[in-house]
């Protein structure tokens, strides 16, 4: 993946955004790394909990929207319970969620699965995709 790192990046309003969303401070994180070795959903991640702060502090705004990760946390909360920082990561991931959703951008479109898709998909995935958009 190229990464383009600016000190624009950094001053992003993106950055901004996450930080009062989330109500976490970025720039607490060391980078240890507990938060991403207690993740059970690691593999199926293209950018770790702990790469995600990273990511963010540097206002790498593009990399994050655009990763799947941010749809794969399950918002267990066992990053928050091991970080020794405090930080909420679940919620640092559910701002970036946040910021997709309230421009209507979801990972599913229910409109484009087929009858026969929607009808292999547990009804409260469907419920919980509706959602969404009503926070
Ligand atoms: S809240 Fe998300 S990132 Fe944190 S441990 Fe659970 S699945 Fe992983
Ligand atoms: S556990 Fe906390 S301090 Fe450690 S990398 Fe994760 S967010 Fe940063």
């Amino acid at each position: 993946m190229r990464i383009n790192l600016s000190k624009r990046n950094i001053k992003d309003p993106f950055v901004v955004k996450v930080e009062e969303l989330s109500g976490q401070n970025l720039l607490a994180c060391y980078q240890c790394g507990k938060c991403s070795a207690g993740c059970p959903a690691v593999s199926e991640m293209d950018i770790l909990p702990n790469q995600i702060i990273r990511y963010a502090q540097l206002g790498l705004k593009n990399e994050l929207l655009q990763s799947k990760s941010i749809w794969i946390c399950a918002s267990c909360f066992t990053c928050n319970a091991r970080c020794p920082k405090g930080i909420n990561i679940a919620e640092i991931i559910e701002a970036i969620r946040q910021i997709l959703l309230r421009k209507r951008e979801d990972h599913v479109n229910l409109n484009k699965l087929s009858d026969a898709e929607k009808g292999d998909v547990p009804p409260i995935a469907i419920i919980s995709n509706l959602r969404k958009f009503t926070s």
